[in-house]
């Protein structure tokens, strides 16, 4: 049986301040667990171009997206991680769920996960869409783990990206050197945690082999903020842990443009 891919994106997240804290737990767990890697990012630093590097498998001058606006962007001619594995193999289940509209939203800019809506039609793809940037990212993000939670205990997608962003938001409005950082981190961390448990119940009970990976498209000036090139804006890992399968042992100098192939090697 081939191995699922739990992909998930946590926006603005500074690992190491999150350990350091004792804010993320489960991150310091899995990270200690498996694989691990730090990543250095692109400049600038936006979450537009990072993303769309992390989920296309290409660079900033590949995929064209320069900042959030998304003008002139090429992503059309590069497809995600979850349209790759489908085109792989056209028995592949997917699954996205994010609070940034960018990401999955089909009427706004973007989408950096394409629509693949004849797909969704045949319940192949399935795409949850919120809005954090109107209604914040505490109750979005809550919205977005339960349903990545639903998907995964009902459905089991054999490809899957759910993504985070509520950390981000409070490092923008607080800087990451205020108590309220932590706790979006620690809300996060909690997710992880259940999401984790909801795959390894699957890897145990049927015998499933899953993978799991996390990473984080920048970070951000204490201040709070990023876009430019200081090494604390350019930061960002990727974990990744095996549960019904061994952890994946990939070379220590992971960029952004490389986690497609790393994670669709894994399905092979
Ligand atoms: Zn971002």
């Amino acid at each position: 049986m081939k191995t699922k891919i739990l992909l998930i994106g946590i926006d603005g997240l500074l690992l190491n301040l999150a350990i350091e804290s004792g804010s993320a737990p489960t991150l310091a767990a899995l990270k200690e667990e498996g694989f691990y890697s730090p990543m250095i990012v692109e400049v600038p630093t936006w979450s537009g171009p990072g993303w769309s590097s992390i989920l296309t498998g290409s660079t900033h001058a590949q995929h064209g997206v320069k900042d959030n606006r998304f003008i002139g962007h090429n992503l059309l001619h590069r497809p995600d991680l979850l349209s790759r594995a489908f085109y792989q193999d056209q028995s592949t289940t997917t699954f996205a769920a994010a609070g940034w509209p960018p990401i999955v939203d089909p009427t706004g800019l973007g989408p950096i996960i394409h629509e693949r809506r004849e797909q969704q039609l045949a319940y192949k793809h399935r795409v949850i869409v919120r809005d954090g940037e109107t209604h914040g990212y505490r109750s979005v993000d809550a919205e977005i783990g339960h349903a990545g939670l639903y998907a995964i205990q009902n459905f089991g997608p054999d490809v899957s990206f759910i993504y985070f962003c509520g950390a981000d938001e409070v490092g923008h409005t607080r800087g990451v050197l205020d108590h309220h950082y932590l706790e979006a981190i620690t809300r996060i961390d909690d997710m992880v945690a259940q999401l984790d448990a909801a795959v390894s119940v699957r890897a145990e009970e049927r015998g499933e082999s899953w993978l799991i990976a996390l990473t984080t498209d920048h970070g951000h000036v204490d201040k709070g903020g990023h876009g430019g090139d200081s090494d604390q804006e350019r930061a960002s890992f990727l974990i990744a842990v095996g549960r019904g399968r061994s952890h994946p042992e990939w070379p220590h100098q992971v960029g952004p443009e490389n986690i497609v192939e790393l994670l669709l090697a894994e399905r092979a």
